[in-house]
């Protein structure tokens, strides 16, 4: 990616320290996705490594994932999944609960989202300490789909969270070591 891009990210996410808890120092992307140019860059910034790998279904994690995942999924031309927090979807769902940074949480995705066999990729704003990731990762892998990696645009590398998904290819578009 080039130089200017990634300046481009960088310039437009805010740190806000000690939200949603006392200690947490919280990516705020709201600046980024509100900048049209911002907005362009980070899409394709996060979709450019699998424009080649026949990515067929994108899984976005509620909430930034959704709004992220979406138009990475247009981009790659493959359809998109939502992965929600629990009690949300109306259909049948896969369900896994999980341990995040601050707290705990289960994420459901329907059971017939994605066609088994199919590639997927999952998104997410944030690889924190791994935990939604790899709860999505079980989720893909409930219903029969084949998962290809995970894009991210911010890897917190201090928290070591993909080591809960190292069996997978992971691509963060932005790492922060501290
Ligand atoms: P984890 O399961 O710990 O990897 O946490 C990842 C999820 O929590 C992602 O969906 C992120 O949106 C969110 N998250 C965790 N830590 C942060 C942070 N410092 N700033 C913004 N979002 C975060």
């Amino acid at each position: 990616m080039a130089e200017s891009a990634v300046d481009t990210i960088q310039g437009l996410i805010r740190d806000i320290p000690d939200f949603p808890k006392p200690g947490i120092v919280f990516k705020d992307i709201t600046p980024l996705l509100g900048d049209a140019m911002g907005l362009a860059v980070t899409v394709d910034a996060i979709a450019s490594p699998w424009t080649d790998m026949g990515v067929e279904a994108v899984v976005g994690i509620e909430a930034r994932g959704f709004i992220l995942g979406a138009p990475v999924a247009r981009a790659l031309g493959a359809g998109f999944v939502p992965m929600r927090k629990a009690g949300k979807l109306p259909a049948a769902t896969t369900s896994a609960t999980y341990g995040l940074e601050y707290g705990v949480d289960t994420i459901e995705m329907h059971l017939d989202a994605i066609r088994s066999g199919a590639r997927t990729l999952v998104i997410d704003d944030v690889l924190a300490t791994g935990g939604t990731a790899a709860a999505a990762a079980t989720l893909v892998g409930n219903v029969g789909g084949h998962l290809l990696g995970f894009g991210f645009l911010i890897e917190l590398c201090f928290l070591n969270g993909r080591q809960n998904i190292d069996q997978h290819r992971i691509e963060a578009v932005m790492a922060v070591e501290g």
